[in-house]
């Protein structure tokens, strides 16, 4: 395709590599956004580049699962009563998809876009002088439970030769002796020793968007809820004026659905939200922790180490609960030291997820130049840098590095 104009919406992970890999293949992008680069959910999140999360989170099967999410009995799902009318029918679709007649494929498809992860990131990493951000020393799952730990070593033994990763197993005393802050003897744990950690992912964003502007690319602010289509493209106002485009890229994360509704695209997203808080004053870890029995991981990062809980079903702008984050406080401190809070109100984001637990990547099925990128659930900081490359493939009508027909909008309508 000959060179165009588009404009990307929202600059969040996904809508900022998406920008950018549209500039790399010659096209006149314009990134719209609020706020600054990843001040939303890619501000909050874990940080972590997770190429071992090959298989999404499906909803849970077992009676005994089900029970402790619903009697909220584990810190690591928390759900508010007054969202489950409204998101019931795509959780039933969440449950079906989740099944050993849907999940094989899905996972397959999930998967892909994990394995390309890491080489992905890596060129715009350097491009961007963002090493400095990037831990390249993999991660841990911590286990207090032996049982709960051999299930995940099957896991890791079924899934590490299919998707090429490296992971180590630690007796209590190799953790013990890894981690020093540790409090207690644990059961053991996995070393994942290929993902990559991020000490401020907020500001790799930053940086990955300074970056587009260097190379010439415009970040202006405005309200995507402003997008027309026009006779020869797509318009948005913005506090530096009208822009419009042949092609508009929607990339806005939880509020995607929002801007969709509209133009008549009824997307099933939902969202898990999530907390934060970091503490500093104490020893933290020497890489980020999942405590796999309680759900939170505890990553060391640049403001001081910082808790991040699992997921709460709840609508996406309901007040906070967080209930979650008192629970994994409390977990952690039976973990290691964690003197002082550094933030008043915990952080609050929400993952946003689909039923069929797949992004949303590709043209819209309706409208001309219309194109979607969102719905990366619990894996979009890891999978952006990819997803804005197959996007761009798409757009420019390139042979793309993944197949993209799992991840079409056209699946929804
Ligand atoms: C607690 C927690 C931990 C997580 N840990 C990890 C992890 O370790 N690894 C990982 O890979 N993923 C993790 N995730 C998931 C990951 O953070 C998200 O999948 C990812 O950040 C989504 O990126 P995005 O660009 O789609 O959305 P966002 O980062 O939310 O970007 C959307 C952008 O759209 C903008 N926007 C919205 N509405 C408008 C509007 N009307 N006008 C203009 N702009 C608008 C927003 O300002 C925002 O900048 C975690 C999530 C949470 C909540």
């Amino acid at each position: 395709m000959s060179p165009t104009n588009v404009i990307v919406l929202g600059a969040g992970m996904v809508g900022t590599c998406t920008a950018l890999h549209l500039q790399q293949r010659g096209h006149d992008v314009v990134l719209v956004d609020r706020r600054g680069p990843g001040e939303e959910t890619s501000y909050g999140n874990a940080g972590i580049i997770q190429c071992e999360a090959v298989e999404p989170y499906p909803f849970p099967r077992s009676l005994s699962k089900l029970l402790r999410a619903a009697f909220k009995r584990g810190g690591d799902v928390n759900y508010h009563f007054s969202a489950l009318p409204v998101i019931a029918s795509h959780l039933a679709r969440y449950w079906l998809h989740s099944g050993p007649a849907r999940y094989p494929a899905i996972a397959q498809a999930y998967g892909r876009l994990s394995d390309q992860a890491i080489a992905e990131h890596t060129p715009l990493i350097d491009a961007a002088g963002a090493g400095d951000l990037v831990r390249r020393e993999g991660y841990r799952w911590v286990f207090r439970d032996p049982a709960s730990l051999e299930t995940a070593l099957r896991t890791a033994e079924r899934v590490a030769p299919e998707h090429g990763l490296r992971h180590a197993a630690l007796t209590p005393a190799e953790l013990a002796q890894a981690e020093p802050a540790l409090r207690q003897r644990l059961a053991g744990a996995i070393d994942w020793l290929d993902p990559w950690s991020v000490s401020d992912p907020g500001e790799l964003v930053a940086r990955y968007a300074d970056l587009f502007v260097r190379r010439g690319g415009l970040i202006v602010r405005g309200d995507a809820s402003t997008l027309r289509r026009g006779v020869t493209g797509w318009g948005v106002l913005t506090d530096e004026g009208a822009f419009s485009a042949e092609h508009a890229v929607v990339a806005l994360g939880p509020w995607s659905d929002t801007l969709l509704k509209p133009l008549g695209y009824r997307v099933p997203l939902f969202v898990k939200r999530g907390y934060h808080r970091h503490y500093t004053g104490g020893t933290g870890p020497t890489r980020a922790l999942l405590d796999m029995d309680r759900g939170l991981v505890i990553a060391p990062m640049k403001r001081g180490v910082r808790i991040t809980t699992g997921a709460e079903f709840a609508r996406r702008d309901a007040p906070s609960t967080p209930w979650q984050l008192t629970r994994a406080e409390a977990a952690a401190r039976e973990l290691i030291d964690l003197p002082t809070p550094v933030e008043h109100e915990p952080w609050r984001g929400a993952r946003p997820c689909l039923p069929d637990m797949k992004p949303v990547i590709g043209q819209a099925s309706r409208h001309h130049g219309l194109w979607f990128n969102f719905g990366h659930a619990h894996q979009g900081f890891t999978m952006g840098a990819i997803s804005g490359r197959l996007l761009a493939e798409l757009l420019n009508g390139d042979s793309p590095a993944v197949d993209p027909r799992p991840y079409s909008p056209s699946r929804f309508d």
